[in-house]
């Protein structure tokens, strides 16, 4: 080969190199300035996302002093609430304390009008117009040294009584007195020992039982009329047996007793230890009712001084006096437990 052949060679070696240097050229600027061109496109997007997180957030913002605010005011009207509610409950407070205190200023002049008449003449209560009315008094507790001195007043104005009796030792001989006089005789337990009757329901009907068969000795009456003793709505017992009232209640039905709780007393266990006092209290009790359950005990003084004034009161209201059979309509407490 001449050298001028080698020559042009060269030359058109280096032209088409220049030729394929430039077109790369050419495509590596387009390809850089397309992507010049999405980096700016993505720069927008990213600006437009930055500035719609930016508006989210000023929004959240806005939105959590809102709620804020809101919890704010709800705890506000909590406390104002509550505090409405205290001065409304402090009110009734108040008006149930005035109450009472005119309650107390109510029943202070006839405890002090008792209290002054002890030594003058007692007053019988105005009596309660009625009729179709009947009283049925009743005795717990005997016999006593007192029971004859009752039972000659009952004899006297001609009327009829229920004795509930336990056992009373060297007076036992007067049931006889009290069932042969016309009156009415039923179970009160022989002990009369909370502790021992209502421990448990055997307890209960031994001592039961044992009362039973000393008044069929005394009187040869096998008595099936009872009267728990503090009632059927005692709660002493809930100490020693807990429900064991809501059972005996049951039981004794079963076995063929009825027992009779009272609606009227005349307080002779609850200090009333005068005779006027005891008036006070049957007048209290006796008004509504049509058919009173009286409770007393003859082994109380002020109840055997009491008692003719008490038959004159009912007799002055035009109650009829009558006697406790298993036929009569039981008054019976609400059983407490
Ligand atoms: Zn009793």
């Amino acid at each position: 080969m001449s050298k001028a052949k080698v020559f042009k060679l060269i030359v058109i070696l280096l032209s088409v190199l220049f030729i394929v240097s430039a077109a790369t050229c050419v495509v590596l600027g387009v390809k850089y300035h397309n992507s010049n061109k999405q980096i700016a496109q993505l720069n927008d997007k990213l600006d437009e996302g930055q500035s719609m997180l930016d508006e989210q957030v000023s929004a959240n913002e806005s939105l959590k002093e809102e709620n804020s605010s809101q919890a704010e005011s709800f705890s506000q009207q909590y406390e104002k609430q509550s505090k409405e509610n205290q001065s409304k409950v402090d009110e009734l407070n108040k008006k149930i304390k005035d109450l009472n205190k005119q309650l107390a200023a109510k029943k202070k002049p006839s405890t002090t009008k008792s209290n002054n008449v002890q030594s003058g003449p007692v007053v019988i209560p105005k009596p309660t117009p009625s009729t179709g009315k009947t009283v049925y008094l009743t005795f717990d507790d005997g016999p006593s040294s007192y029971t004859p001195q009752i039972l000659d007043t009952l004899d006297k104005y001609g009327v009829k009584a229920t004795f509930f009796v336990k056992n009373g030792g060297k007076y036992n001989y007067l049931m006889k007195d009290i069932v042969n006089r016309g009156h009415s005789i039923g179970l009160h337990t022989y002990s009369h020992d909370y502790a021992k009757i209502y421990k448990s329901d055997t307890a209960y009907f031994n001592d039961l039982n044992k009362i039973s068969d000393l008044v069929f000795e005394q009187t040869g009456v096998r008595t099936k009329i009872m009267r728990f003793p503090g009632g059927a709505s005692n709660t002493v017992s809930r100490k020693y047996s807990k429900g064991i009232m809501s059972r005996l209640t049951k039981s004794v039905k079963q076995q063929g007793y009825v027992y009779f709780d009272w609606n009227c007393s005349n307080g002779d266990a609850d200090g009333a230890n005068t005779v006027q006092k005891q008036l006070n209290f049957c007048s209290q009790y006796s008004k509504s009712a049509s058919t009173v359950i009286v409770l007393m005990h003859d082994t109380k003084k002020t109840t055997r001084d009491a008692l003719p004034k008490i038959i004159e009161y009912y007799k002055s209201c035009g109650f009829k006096l009558g006697v406790i059979t298993t036929s009569t309509p039981p008054i019976q407490h609400r059983v407490n437990n």
